[in-house]
């Protein structure tokens, strides 16, 4: 097995940079093997975390490659220890240098229009509405965490913003941290890569110490991110033991995640779960009224009700249709009525129509495969369902018009890059495999 690793790492070699090579894997170490796996260990910690976040393609096929069959590559990170990074950064030279906020990036903004009153209610989000606004009350003393899920587009960053101004308005001196999991993320990199004790001790203080409510938006980005999860949990820990209010948000439940640590999971659950669905149409209608009372637009009934029955995916998709509508009026100089609102949001109708095509496409192939479409959406990594998932996203991206954004969305809110990367894998694999490209044909045939 040792043997399959020195002749994969040949094959790295000869296909990064010399420089590459020497700083990521020259440190790597094999660990053991057997028919299924390679276990790579690495001596440096965070260079461990960085190959597996940027080069886990390349590791992959080095290794199948040298093997001769698919192997999984286990890059063994357990050994992390927050201190093992101090102990390294202040080993590097001129480590104590003053780390500047910037560097942090301290700053957040809070959109002034998300706040409760803003916030119009329906059955799909009133609970996520109550659970916000109890926390927003009491801090730390309703429930902690509050974790509120949904699809994108459908209010879970405004209902943060909300409760920040809430407790801002009550309590003006509240030390209120909203940040995205993946600005968490990216700060702890750049810290990290700044090879200084005080930067990551400044980074830690800041969401530790100098924080009284984390708002934390997208945390799903954290999964199978070893290194962000691991930092993320002693935060979570200092905070919780030390009553301060944790709210997070994410596009599916934490039983929904693949790669996520069991105590970071099952602390997600110590406090309350809520969801957020998409609205129904009566809401749709009164989300379109109070928006076009905002914008101090007159709009007839019937075309809130044209627009709310065409656009229904999310509120962002909503409102982005009724913004273009009268900002056509407003160039036309033309009265608004349905036969207009019609012609303008053409392009709306549209896409509203690819999201259908998607949806029939993600149907047929769920039968032939005999899954759900819930799985089609969903996090679940199994072949059993990531083949037909890949093969659907190949079919939207061949039979409809839909961009790898659109797609991602209609995917349970998948990042566009995971769809390109599925897509090119099937073409690439059409290229060898007949059976495949007979499967498709048969998919083909079936499509709506
Ligand atoms: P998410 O974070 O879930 O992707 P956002 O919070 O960014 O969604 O919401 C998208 C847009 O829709 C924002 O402009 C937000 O103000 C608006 N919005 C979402 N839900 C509602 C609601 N119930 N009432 C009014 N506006 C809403
Ligand atoms: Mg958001």
């Amino acid at each position: 097995m040792e043997s399959i690793w020195t002749q994969a790492v040949d094959v790295i070699r000869s296909r990064v940079s010399e420089e590459i090579f020497e700083t990521y894997f020259a440190p790597l170490r094999f660990l053991s093997g057997d028919e299924t796996q390679i276990k790579i260990a690495a001596v440096d910690p965070f260079f461990c975390y960085w190959v597996q976040e940027h080069y886990n393609d390349l590791l992959l096929n080095a290794v199948t490659q040298a093997a001769g069959r698919p192997l999984e590559v286990i890059l063994d990170t357990e050994a992390i220890e927050p201190e093992a990074l101090l102990t390294r950064a202040s080993l590097s030279e001129g480590g104590d240098e003053d780390i500047k906020d910037e560097l942090l990036g301290s700053s957040f903004t809070l959109n002034p229009h998300y706040t409760f009153e803003n916030f119009v209610l329906g059955p799909n989000n009133e609970m996520a509405h109550a659970m916000s606004a109890a926390v927003a009350r009491e801090p730390a003393e309703a429930f902690n965490p509050l974790f509120i899920y949904g699809g994108t587009g459908l209010g879970k960053t405004h209902l943060l913003h909300a409760i920040a101004h809430r407790i801002l308005a009550a309590n003006p001196e509240a030390r209120i941290v909203y940040i995205s999991a993946e600005e968490f993320m990216n700060q702890m990199i750049r810290v990290l890569t700044q090879k200084s004790a005080r930067g990551m001790e400044h980074f830690r203080a800041r969401y530790r110490e100098s924080c009284d409510v984390l708002l934390m938006d997208d945390i799903h980005i954290l999964e199978g991110k070893d290194r962000s999860q691991e930092e993320f949990f002693h935060t979570f820990n200092a905070l919780h033991s030390a009553q301060k209010q944790i709210v997070l948000t994410s596009d599916r439940t934490p039983k929904e995640f693949q790669d996520l640590s069991d105590r970071l999971r099952s602390r997600f659950t110590w406090g309350m779960l809520t969801d957020i669905k998409p609205p129904l149409f009566e809401t749709r209608v009164a989300i379109l009224q109070r928006k076009a009372i905002q914008e101090d637009a007159r709009m007839p009934m019937e075309v809130l009700h044209y627009i709310a029955r065409t656009v229904s995916a999310n509120v962002r998709e909503l409102e982005g249709a009724l913004t273009r509508l009268l900002a056509f009026a407003s160039i036309r100089k033309r009265p608004v009525t349905v036969e207009f609102a019609a012609s303008v949001l053409g392009e709306v109708v549209d896409e509203a129509r690819v999201v259908r095509d998607i949806t029939a496409i993600q149907q047929m192939v769920a039968e032939h495969f005999n899954v759900q479409v819930s799985d089609l959406c969903g996090a679940r990594r199994m072949k059993a369902i990531a083949h037909p998932r890949a093969l659907a996203m190949y079919l939207c991206r061949t039979h409809t018009r839909s961009s790898f954004p659109q797609i991602g969305r209609d995917f349970g809110g998948r990042d566009h890059s995971t769809v390109m990367a599925a897509v090119r894998r099937i073409a690439q694999e059409l290229e060898k495999d007949e059976a495949l490209k007979a499967e498709l044909t048969k998919l083909e045939r079936k499509l709506p």
